[in-house]
């Protein structure tokens, strides 16, 4: 069995419904990322997870006991349930050294002194804090105290740790620092992580699926290559890396952006059902859009911004626009000039999509 199974699991607050039926199972070893925009649900999920919450349907399981049951009115605090966990805060106490916060749940627990000093010793290694052990947490930087409870969370040889946002207070660099930091000592010592997040590039640097969330409804869940490259619907598509949205109207087998004629290019046909429809959406990332010199869709460089070693095209066609991104070596025109576009691929969904709601 999976280390941890939500099954059905639902939250409402009053007339809110925070989660809604969410089933996701977290094999051994594994990490999966919570990933929506802000109050779909991520923190409300793993607050249930960690016993903060009640639940009000569903249960929470895992290999080898039960942690709530709406059904069999049961639930276990949270103390009981011995997960890791990380949040956002740094959460450490500016009293005790770095070695004393780490210890500490060790000696709630009651474990005897040996065994304290041994889990306390590896967790600082693991975080490269023994060097540090003997300071207090405000003699270290905002990544020191997060990697402070960090280690605190691992001391408990948890199966599975819990971690919101643990690197969102963290600057740019620390925070891709930490981020390699946590994937490393996951692959070392093995445990589970249910990670919350909305940066979009941490859950595809750091897990091995995501679960994309919105309203509290689950979208889709899929290794990161899945949601990128063939997610489940347009807000999926459009929640996840940049995109373009392009309405189009079929009509007597021509397909057409606000009046334009588009040409049908082979590497993106319209489903049949899209084209019966008469209308939908052609969802297109920046790098799937080349520029061509004839037989493509006409356009006009509104914006074009060089980003370092990416260059970024705002393209108006007709009313709507095209984003595209190509590297800094490739041609491309400039801002006020006219252009073509051919998509080399690209995503169909009807125009009103389930998701919208
Ligand atoms: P964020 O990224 O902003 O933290 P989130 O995805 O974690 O958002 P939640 O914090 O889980 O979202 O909130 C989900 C919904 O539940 C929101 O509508 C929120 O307002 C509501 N909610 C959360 N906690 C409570 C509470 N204690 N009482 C009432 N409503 C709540």
């Amino acid at each position: 069995m999976s280390t941890l199974k939500l099954d059905r699991i639902t939250k409402r607050f009053g007339n809110v419904t925070a989660v809604s039926a969410l089933d996701l199972e977290v094999e051994h070893g594994e990490c999966v990322a919570m990933l929506g925009p802000s109050g779909c649900g991520k923190t409300t999920t793993l607050r249930m997870v960690a016993g903060f919450e009640d639940i009000d349907e569903g249960e929470i399981l895992t290999a080898d006991k039960v942690l709530s049951s709406k059904i069999k009115n049961y639930y276990l605090p949270p103390e009981k349930r011995d997960f890791g966990m990380v949040f956002q805060a740094f959460a450490v106490w500016p009293h005790l050294t770095v070695y004393e916060n780490v210890a500490f749940p060790l000696r709630i627990r009651k474990l005897p002194a040996a065994e304290i000093e041994r889990r306390t010793s590896d967790a600082l290694r693991h975080t490269n804090l023994h060097k540090v052990a003997n300071n207090r947490p405000d003699d270290l930087s905002g990544g020191g105290k997060q990697r402070v409870a960090l280690a605190r969370a691992l001391a408990i040889q948890p199966k599975v740790m819990l971690l919101d946002e643990p690197l969102s207070s963290l600057d740019p660099h620390f925070r891709e620092e930490m981020r390699f930091e946590i994937k490393d000592i996951q692959r070392r010592l093995g445990f589970s992580i249910l990670y919350v997040t909305h940066d979009q590039s941490e859950a595809m640097a750091l897990s091995d699926r995501i679960l994309v969330m919105k309203g509290g409804v689950v979208q889709q869940v899929g290794t990161p290559t899945e949601i990128y490259y063939r997610p489940a619907n347009r807000f999926v598509f459009g929640f996840i890396g940049l995109s373009s949205l392009l309405r189009i109207r079929f009509f007597n087998g021509r397909c057409f952006v606000d009046d334009i004629d588009m040409p049908l290019d082979a590497a993106t046909p319209a489903p049949p059902e899209i084209v019966g429809a008469g209308e939908g959406v052609l969802a297109v990332r920046p790098a799937d859009a080349d520029f061509v010199d004839e037989g493509g869709l006409p356009g006009i460089v509104r914006r074009r911004s060089l980003l370092g070693e990416i260059v970024d095209y705002q393209i108006a066609v007709g009313e709507q626009v095209v984003r595209v991104q190509k590297t800094r070596h490739e041609p491309g025109p400039n801002t006020g000039e006219a252009c073509q576009l051919k998509f080399v691929l690209g995503n169909w969904y009807p125009m009103t999509d389930s998701a919208d709601s």
